[in-house]
């Protein structure tokens, strides 16, 4: 069985000192690619760095909501640029959104339209960062009519605001979330989704499944939530887990890993 972390911030210093010993188990785990996300510009020197296709380690880049204030203009055209010229093992922009309980949103706003500018321009797929703003992230990828790859990660809310994502064509990233009882809302969304809209994250080390520690969540754990996802859907982890590759394969354009 093979598994593909779409979003995994394998690059926070949580995990310099057991980056290596984690990729190993992962992969033992099935986990045979990861992609990390670039969160702010200061961060993509770092990102790239540890970007390895060959090892199954992918990357974005973008500004994510958290940290727009400390980005100026010429960020952007440096985003631009540096995913036009495709550098090898770079897969999407992101991550960009929008976070209702962070900061001013309509600042947010502005960075999260250039990027979804830039993301059609490179014709690249958008990882979409979204806390409380499902239906402001919609509004904006249909004012830009958006008709690219997205996934909208992490996600947690209600059908029926997955489902309008999905109908423009999002994909929606399930994490940890799903492994506590609690979260009836968004485990109801993952068990009636098309699996086919479906794509595995952690979001590590943060978003810690159930029984791990806070901030010690790893690409380790993914099985777990596939686990948990299959048992909320009425199915086996073998049944679900080809389609949820093939998901995260045709969102970041691999024929294959
Ligand atoms: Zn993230």
């Amino acid at each position: 069985m093979q598994l593909i972390d779409a979003h995994c911030h394998f690059d926070f210093p949580y995990f310099d000192n057991i980056r290596d010993q984690e990729l190993v188990r992962a992969r033992q785990e099935g986990v045979s690619a990861l992609v990390i996300p670039g969160v702010r510009r200061h961060d993509w020197p770092r990102v790239r760095a540890l970007s390895a296709p060959e090892q199954g380690v992918w990357y974005c880049l973008g500004i994510h909501p958290w940290y727009v204030d400390e980005h100026h203009e010429q960020d952007l055209s440096l985003l631009e640029s540096t995913l036009a010229s495709l550098p090898p093992g770079c897969v999407g922009l992101g991550e960009c959104g929008l976070d209702a309980l962070w900061g001013d949103i309509d600042r947010q706003q502005e960075w999260f339209r250039a990027q979804v500018g830039i993301a059609s321009r490179v014709n690249l797929p958008l990882i979409i960062h979204s806390v409380k703003t499902h239906d402001q992230i919609y509004g904006v990828l249909r004012s830009a009519n958006w008709s690219g790859r997205a996934l909208v990660h992490g996600f947690s809310g209600s059908y029926q605001q997955a489902r309008k994502l999905v109908d423009l064509g999002c994909y929606i990233g399930v994490g940890g979330v799903i492994t506590y009882a609690r979260a009836h809302k968004t485990r109801d969304t993952m068990a009636r989704l098309p699996i086919e809209a479906l794509v595995l994250e952690t979001d590590a080390p943060d978003m810690a499944p159930a029984g791990v520690p806070k901030g010690k969540n790893s690409p380790v754990y993914l099985p777990q939530i596939m686990r948990a996802l299959a048992g909320l859907r009425g199915q086996s982890a073998e049944q679900i887990a080809p389609t949820l590759f093939e998901n995260a394969c045709k969102l970041y354009g691999w024929s294959g890993v």
